[in-house]
């Protein structure tokens, strides 16, 4: 079989599987075209007026594009880019994961969030700042963990480069909060002299090869629904040892220590539905 045959077959079978999986938000291949509108909650929600983030920029450039799902709110591709202007500063290039799907909404695998073009997750692992990556190295590169899940400390992998963009990330005013595995978490409460920046760094499970940074609600977008503000301090104790602790004992622990989440069953608002159906010039 050739090569090409085989990707073909293989896009059918994406497309079979996102069929069966009956997800209508995740067919619809274009933004809902106007000012951009938040509606609803990150993990029940929708957007009309998103805009796609462009696959390469300065600075960064964007991962399994096949995935379809690197739409957001402007503000967000603001924050990417401006990040990624940033890094490049600094030498090197981010590689970005999911942002959201054209129209926001459920996607059919692997987050419950990322429904309202407010989140996006970025990887740890960066790319020398003029390396651009092949459309085939997009979508196979691995995303390496950054952490010994069962030692409970940060892989030798890790570098003071992914906690420099963390923390220029974190001190972004328009960021609400950061999701990174428990154990990153704790090793930068360990590390840092002003912690100030932690506060946003939310521990979490997963998390340990990209951290999925939240923006706040953008002042356009008054149907957006926030999350409750994090609590104030650096979150560095004492609940954070018992997060560390259940992610090193089901790491050890012989059974399949997390069952992958379920999409979200909140009921998306009635207004989306006309996000979703509107019809929209295609470009
Ligand atoms: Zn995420």
């Amino acid at each position: 079989m050739t090569f090409r045959l085989i990707s073909i077959l293989f896009f059918l079978s994406l497309g079979i599987t996102s069929a069966y999986a009956g997800n209508v938000w995740s067919a619809v291949r274009y933004p809902l075209t106007g000012p951009p509108q938040v509606i609803g909650s990150y993990a029940a929600g929708c957007i009309a007026g998103a805009v796609a983030l462009p696959l390469v920029g300065e600075g960064y450039q964007v991962m399994r594009v096949s995935r379809n799902r690197y739409y957001g709110h402007p503000q967000l591709t603001r924050f990417v880019e401006r990040l990624g202007q940033w890094t490049a500063a600094q030498g090197s290039r981010l590689l970005i994961g999911d942002l959201g799907q054209p129209r926001g909404g459920p996607a059919p695998t692997g987050h419950r969030s990322h429904q309202s073009g407010l989140d996006v997750d970025v990887w740890f692992l960066q790319q020398p700042r003029d390396q651009v990556l092949s459309r085939t190295d997009v979508e196979r590169i691995d995303m390496p963990s950054m952490v010994r899940m069962t030692e409970g400390t940060l892989s030798p992998r890790w570098s003071p480069h992914y906690r420099d963009a963390l923390k220029q990330a974190a001190l972004s005013p328009e960021v609400d909060r950061i999701f990174v595995n428990a154990i990153i978490k704790r090793a930068l409460c360990e590390s840092e002299t002003d912690r100030r920046w932690l506060n946003k760094v939310r521990p979490w499970w997963g998390h340990d090869a990209h951290f999925h940074v939240r923006l706040a609600c953008p002042p356009d977008s008054a149907q957006c629904m926030s999350q409750k503000p994090v609590p104030p301090g650096d979150g560095c104790a004492p609940d954070l040892a018992n997060w560390v602790r259940d992610i090193m004992r089901a790491a050890r622990s012989p059974k399949p220590y997390r069952k992958p989440e379920p999409p979200s069953a909140d009921r998306l608002p009635t207004a989306c539905s006309l996000v979703l159906e509107s019809p929209t010039a295609q470009r």
